[in-house]
């Protein structure tokens, strides 16, 4: 019999309409469209199935994906049908605390994981994530294969005055170093960036993420982010919503901004020439944060756009085309 019950609750949670009346689907990182049922397709009864005797008759699903590229962003997101306690994320040795949303009846907790190409090797990786629901802890482990990318090589001649800093810079650029750490080990508690990203210029991307520099013949760290053409001057919008933690004036990025949308989350705006919000200050997606300029190390005016992941920096590409569910996969 309850078996019963909980199989009609399970169909009627998956036919309920899209979107209740009282929240917005961007409030929980969705958005119209995606998958609201939040189970993977066909994986509804397996998970019942599998689920069941662990919890007691409740569902809890994992879904992440099987296999990644290095340098690559995904998405991992627990559903249960039961309140979910405490969730915490571990991936490579970091761990992440997600806000908990609640969605059609169903519990969700979301995070952004990667990899960053700088170090990031081909193989196995696991992911743990530990669930505790009515004081009974649950902990799922799954593989995620992480798959090797031929990122594109460039070979650049320049003059050696613009490759290799002046000694008496060194003391900076550590220092610099120091504050950018900090700033990208953020882990705050509440999410709230949501996908896709707002595109920070209308400029198109001239440089790719992981792009192998070589200048004057030695090989130099990948490129860890994206460039966009932007004349000087040109707006440029937060990515996301979020609160401004640093803004600096570092010897590699010049005027930078760096924003905190939570959950182990950081967007970096380099080169500006001008920078209007300060720390502490809360944005919106899409709000003026700054504007384009060639300050720093950089041959002329455009944005350098970078995302960390829990310290990691990773292809922030795919988070301007993608939704979350095309992430999961
Ligand atoms: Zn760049």
């Amino acid at each position: 019999m309850k078996r019963l019950f909980l199989l009609i609750f399970l169909v009627t949670a998956l036919t309920l309409p899209m979107t209740p009346a009282s929240v917005t689907a961007q409030d929980y990182g969705l958005e119209d469209g995606d998958d609201a049922s939040l189970l993977m397709p066909g994986e509804a009864a397996a998970a019942e199935a599998e689920a069941a005797p662990q919890t007691g008759g409740s569902a809890l699903v994992l879904a992440a994906p099987g296999r990644v590229n290095v340098g690559q962003p995904f998405i991992v997101r627990l559903t249960s049908d039961q309140p979910l306690d405490s969730v915490s994320f571990h991936w490579q040795g970091k761990e992440v605390v997600p806000s908990i949303s609640v969605w059609n009846n169903r519990h969700i907790a979301l995070a952004m994981l990667g990899t960053d190409v700088l170090k990031a090797k081909a193989g196995k990786e696991e992911l743990s994530v530990i669930a505790s629901i009515d004081g009974k802890e649950n902990t799922f482990r799954r593989d995620i294969r992480l798959l090797s990318k031929n990122y594109p090589k460039q070979k650049l001649t320049l003059p050696k005055k613009m490759v290799t800093p002046p000694t008496e810079v060194y003391d900076k650029i550590k220092a610099d170093r120091v504050e950018i750490a900090e700033a990208i080990s953020t882990n705050s508690p509440q999410r709230t960036w949501r996908l896709p990203f707002y595109r920070p210029v209308e400029g198109k991307i001239t440089s790719l993420y992981g792009l192998q520099r070589i200048l004057n013949g030695k090989p130099k760290n990948p490129h860890r982010g994206l460039d966009f053409r932007a004349g000087m001057g040109t707006p440029i919008h937060a990515v996301a919503d979020g609160t401004v933690i640093l803004v600096g004036d570092h010897y590699y990025a010049g005027n930078s901004v760096y924003v905190d949308h939570g959950n182990g989350v950081v967007s970096m705006y380099f080169h500006s020439s001008e920078v209007v919000v300060k720390e502490g200050d809360k944005v919106k997606r899409g709000q003026i944060i700054s504007k384009a300029g060639k300050s720093g190390r950089s041959t002329g005016p455009h944005l350098h756009l970078s995302i960390s992941v829990l310290g990691k920096l990773v292809d922030p590409q795919p988070l301007f085309e993608k939704r979350v569910d095309d992430l999961l996969r």
